[in-house]
Parts: structure tokens; sequence; C-alpha cells
């Protein structure tokens, strides 16, 4: 087990947020959080990369976690160029056991001279994304959390970085945050429903298409693309 994390609680002011959430992540394991807006998973995300107070336990027993946003492109720097900073992240680990850089560069799919050359302005939404795969393997993150990697593409260059995600689990576990059941359905080995800060269900992605066990989960599938399968 890589990652632990039990009665996860979280309040901000007085509201609760995350009641008592619940979960592991296994080794090499794509593990998808799904909900609607509202619902906590992005708070899920902060509190294991510790950014927010919480109550429960969070237990990591991987390397380095790294974690990746809906808009990449506003955590590279536009005033260096691309190949530079995946060079300046993996460094940024002291006893960095990461992958070559060109190496990693390569695996989702870009190009080491055009890296060299290019800033981040220069590359499209979806050529951002695998940079940020490709920095998660400099580093040699055991774990990569995903909020909403792909909301802000298009639907066939969504399709494309799911894949370099799916292409990844050799290297490293992730979890994918969306609240399209559609990605859900792409990628994931497991699947966390989410509703008002509670737990719904936990279910192998198979299990949850053929029939998912919770009142809500149902109504998800019901709604998505996905309900004539
Ligand atoms: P999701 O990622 O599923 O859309 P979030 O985890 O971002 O949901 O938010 C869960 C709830 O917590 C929402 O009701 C949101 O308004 C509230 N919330 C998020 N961040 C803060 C904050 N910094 N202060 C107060 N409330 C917040
Ligand atoms: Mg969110």
């Amino acid at each position: 087990m890589l990652l632990k994390v039990e009665n996860l609680n979280v309040f901000y002011k007085n509201k609760h947020i995350l009641k008592d959430v619940s979960f592991d992540i296994e080794e090499n394991e794509i593990f998808s959080i799904v909900g609607e807006s509202g619902s906590g998973k992005s708070t899920i995300a902060k509190a294991i990369m510790g950014l927010i107070d919480y109550n429960g336990l969070i237990e990591y027993k991987g390397k380095d976690i790294f974690m990746i946003f809906q808009d990449p492109g506003n955590y590279l720097d536009p005033l260096f160029n691309v190949y530079s900073q995946i060079k300046m992240v993996k460094e940024a680990v002291k006893e960095s056991s990461g992958m070559d850089i060109d190496k990693a560069i390569n695996l989702v799919g870009l190009n080491v001279d055009e890296l060299k050359k290019k800033y981040p302005h220069q590359l499209s939404g979806g050529q951002k994304q695998r940079v940020m795969i490709a920095m998660s393997l400099a580093r040699g993150s055991s774990l990569v959390i995903a909020d909403e990697p792909t909301s802000s593409l298009d639907v066939l260059i969504q399709k494309d970085v799911l894949c370099a995600f799916k292409n990844m689990k050799d290297y490293f576990s992730s979890i994918i945050i969306t609240h399209d059941i559609d990605v859900v359905y792409y990628i994931a080995d497991r699947v966390m429903v989410l509703k008002d800060g509670i737990v719904q269900e936990i279910s192998k992605k198979d299990d949850f298409f053929k029939s998912p066990k919770s009142e809500y989960g149902k109504t998800l599938l019901r709604n998505s693309y996905l309900s004539n399968y």
C-alpha cells in the first residue's frame, strides 16, 4: 500500500467539508475520485499535499508526491525554456532517483530539442500536461495527483493526455480527480465517488460501470454519455 487515508475530516471555518473520508492507494494503480463541483475533491488533494489543516490519518510510504493542476501553464515560468524547467524540478530533489530527463520527455511523446527552444506559451494545453508528467518522471515521484487534468482540453486531446497517464502506470500511482465519468471509464482501475464530502462508494472500475453500489453512483452513470453501455 502506497497511501492510506483514514477518517479524513476538513473544516473551513465552521463548515464541515470532508466527512470521514477513507481510502487506500496501491502501487501502480490509477485511482479516480469523481464527484460534482464543490463535493470536496480538491480539498482531499490539498490535505494529502499538506497544504491545509485536517483531522485524521494520512500515511504515505512513497518517495515524492507530484501535483498536476487543471491549468499547468500557471505553474510554468514564462521566462525559461521548458526543458530547463524540467531540469530544475528534477534537481530540486536532493538525491533524485528519477528518470533521465531526455528519456522522460520521449516517454511522454515530446521532443527534447523542441523543448530546449520553446517557452511555455508556445505549447498547447495538452503538451503542457505532458510536460508535467515528464517532470514527475524526472523527479522520480511515486504518486501523482492530477486535479481535473483534462477539463480545459478539447475532447481528442483529453484522450491523448489520459492515455499518457495510463502509459505511466509502471512508474507511479496516480489519483485522477474529475467530475467527468467518461474520464473514469477511460483511465481508472478503481473509482471513489464523493458527494458533499462523504464517500458514497469505492469500487473497481468494471464493477462500477456494470452496477454502481451507491444511489449517487447510479445517478452519475445515468446522466453520462456512457449510460447506453
Ligand atoms: P471540488 O474540488 O470537488 O469542486 P472543493 O474541494 O474545491 O470541491 O471544495 C469543497 C467545498 O469547500 C466547497 O463548498 C467550497 O466552496 C469549499 N471551499 C473550498 N476552499 C475553501 C476555502 N479556502 N475556504 C472556504 N471554503 C472553501
Ligand atoms: Mg476542484
